[in-house]
């Protein structure tokens, strides 16, 4: 087993965090099957408010720890954990499950169409049974459609909470398949987003280069990154 099954979860404000680093997490993911989170300040601030959200994080199977907010709330707690990037997440799964069948699900259809032609490129072998752009008026029509294909790996990439909202409805209706709500990576497969240089990611700044780049991002991360310090001191100090 490439995975330690007595991994203890971390919490975090009430919220389990998996501490697994990328070859453990899927390993896991491949054995358990069923929703990977990757979890941020403002989900966490959503969910705290929004208690159907927050039982659809609870419920996921795997939540892994992509950007430095939640990775700083964590070490505030006393906990040491990695990032593992969403992005690079799913396309390790992409990779790993190129042979089983692939349900893609989100972004403009250009973007869709264009990232799935980048991917078929990479990827040869790559076996997409299904795919959807994220601007549907129907959504029991792309459920009913996603469920007949029976894809065993599912990457939706309609931003939070729509993202999360989908494969929960999914969820029950395919047990056996692995479910990942994946943001803008289908943008930046299209190559129509970049990813921020190698420093940023390293030092886990990408959102900061994404923000001077889309200002409008700021409404989103503030104060919400702040507050959110705010809870988890009070956490460690209660
Ligand atoms: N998106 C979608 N349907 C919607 C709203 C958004 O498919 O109703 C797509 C959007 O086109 C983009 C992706 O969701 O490709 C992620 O958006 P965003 O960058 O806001 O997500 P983040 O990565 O910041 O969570």
């Amino acid at each position: 087993m490439g995975y330690n099954q007595y991994m203890e979860r971390v919490n975090l404000l009430g919220f389990p965090i998996d501490t697994y680093d990328m070859p453990e997490s899927i390993e896991y993911i491949k054995a358990k099957k069923g929703h990977v989170v990757t979890i941020n300040p403002e989900m966490i601030d959503y969910a705290l408010k929004h208690k159907e959200f927050e039982k659809i994080i609870k419920e996921a199977e795997l939540i892994i720890v992509d950007g430095v907010g939640v990775q700083l709330g964590l070490r505030i707690l006393g906990h040491s954990v990695k990032r593992i990037a969403g992005i690079e997440f799913a396309k390790r799964m992409l990779l790993e499950l190129s042979c089983k069948p692939i349900a893609l699900i989100g972004a403009k259809t250009y973007v869709m169409e264009k990232a799935i032609n980048n991917l078929k490129e990479e990827i040869p072998n790559i076996n997409i049974v299904y795919s959807q752009d994220g601007y549907f008026n129907d959504e029991n029509k792309v459920i009913e459609e996603t469920i007949q294909k029976e894809p065993e790996l599912i990457l939706v990439a309609m931003g939070s909470p729509k993202q999360e909202e989908l494969i929960y409805k999914l969820k029950s209706k395919l047990p056996n398949a692995i479910m990942i709500g994946v943001g803008g990576s289908f943008d930046v497969w299209a190559n129509e987003v970049e990813r921020a240089p190698k420093i940023y990611q390293k030092l886990g700044l990408e959102w900061l280069y994404r923000t001077i780049k889309e200002p409008k991002r700021f409404k989103r991360i503030f104060p919400t990154l702040p507050l959110f310090v705010l809870r988890v001191l009070k956490e460690k100090w209660s």
